[in-house]
């Protein structure tokens, strides 16, 4: 067996003290003679494995106790259309911060069922920054205040939030979730799909808090109403049962084998300054985001020439340093650093570039 260092941007690498551990459980999960993914919902075992996974995340994030955790299926996407949709009833009206595709994509689904309103953009230079924001341009009424906390594809993040007063702050923090600490009080709501950083695809955590369930819009899918799962502990319907299992062992990683989340951003921090002054110093390749908001799970970089780019990106495939081409819709490079890529993983990346660069400065 060989593993490889993969920088995907999600779904991405896990820990693999949980993969290991997954492997040993999968056909006999704690003496119950099956599977997770064979069992039901309804069962001790597994109302046992999502109560720990919410109790686990509760403490990590020191989700204070007026907050729901909502355990939904649909991805990130969903939660676009289910924003408006729970929240959007008293004005009508929502603020949006374009940071990125996450972003737009989120206010252009907003937009279909309430006024949406932009109230900043980065896409001037092509998302590479987070636009300053002034309160006085803020709708007063405004149902909620949306941002994407940390962008995925440009590799920026807020290092400071938006001062939103009354008007609940929404984030969408799928790329950033249970990477360093963060201050749930400070938000009405805040979710995430999991496969970034914290599980496979198929789940989505939404942190909500109580006062803004119960008043969805009337055409509100049953599926898509918050109120639904807050009543049935995430158990109206089947939940992504073998997702939410892995998310649970993730849990107790950052938990027990890491030390919280003070420690894993810790952890963060070191891995993300490996490769930002790398490439602060390097004379091929550069980072393409302003550094005072620099991502610490995404970094995108360039050499500044298309056939460059294709072929470190060959190279590096080669060397087993794998998923390291930028997003699509940017092109050149993205090293994604979650909280499962290990130091040397960065290390020897870093190793790479450096002799990558001097075989072609
Ligand atoms: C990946 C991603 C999404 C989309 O997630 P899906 O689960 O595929 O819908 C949304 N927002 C951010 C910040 C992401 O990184």
């Amino acid at each position: 067996m060989s593993r490889v260092y993969n920088f995907s941007a999600g779904p991405a690498v896990l820990p693999e003290e949980v993969l290991k551990e997954v492997a040993a459980e999968m056909l006999d999960y704690n003496g119950t003679g099956m599977s997770v993914m064979e069992m039901s919902h309804r069962s001790a075992a597994f109302q046992e494995i999502i109560d720990t996974a919410e109790q686990d995340l509760r403490d990590l994030l020191k989700i204070p106790a007026n907050y729901k955790v909502l355990f939904l299926q649909g991805g990130a996407s969903t939660q676009f259309a289910a924003i408006p949709m729970n929240l959007g009833t008293k004005s009508g009206k929502a603020d949006y911060v374009l940071t990125g595709q996450w972003a737009t994509k989120a206010q252009k689904e907003a937009a279909r069922y309430i006024e949406a309103n932009v109230v900043a953009s980065s896409k001037d230079k092509t998302f590479s920054y987070i636009p300053k924001l002034d309160p006085d341009t803020f709708t007063k009424d405004a149902d909620y205040f949306y941002i994407c906390m940390n962008n995925t594809i440009y590799g920026t993040v807020y290092h400071d939030l938006p001062e939103t007063g009354d008007v609940p702050l929404v984030a969408d923090i799928s790329s950033c979730i249970l990477s360093q600490p963060i201050d749930v009080s400070k938000f009405g709501i805040l979710y995430a799909g999991a496969q970034k950083n914290m599980a496979p695809a198929g789940l989505t955590i939404v942190i909500v808090r109580e006062d803004l369930i119960g008043h969805a819009m009337d055409i509100t899918p049953t599926m898509l109403n918050f109120q639904t799962h807050a009543d049935n502990g995430s158990m109206f319907n089947t939940p992504p049962c073998y997702t939410i299992y892995i998310a649970k062992l993730v849990l107790e990683w950052i938990k027990n084998e890491i030390g919280g989340l003070e420690k894993m951003k810790e952890i963060n921090e070191k891995k993300a300054a490996i490769l930002y002054n790398f490439l602060d110093n390097s004379k091929l390749f550069k980072g393409t985001v302003v550094p005072e908001d620099r991502s610490l799970m995404n970094v995108p970089f360039v050499t500044g020439n298309d056939e460059l780019d294709a072929k470190f990106v060959k190279e590096a495939t080669e060397n087993d340093f794998v998923n390291i081409k930028g997003h699509r819709s940017v092109g050149g490079m993205r090293a994604s650093i979650y909280n499962a890529m290990p130091v040397e993983g960065v290390e020897a990346l870093v190793k790479f570039m450096g002799e990558f660069e001097a075989r072609n400065a």
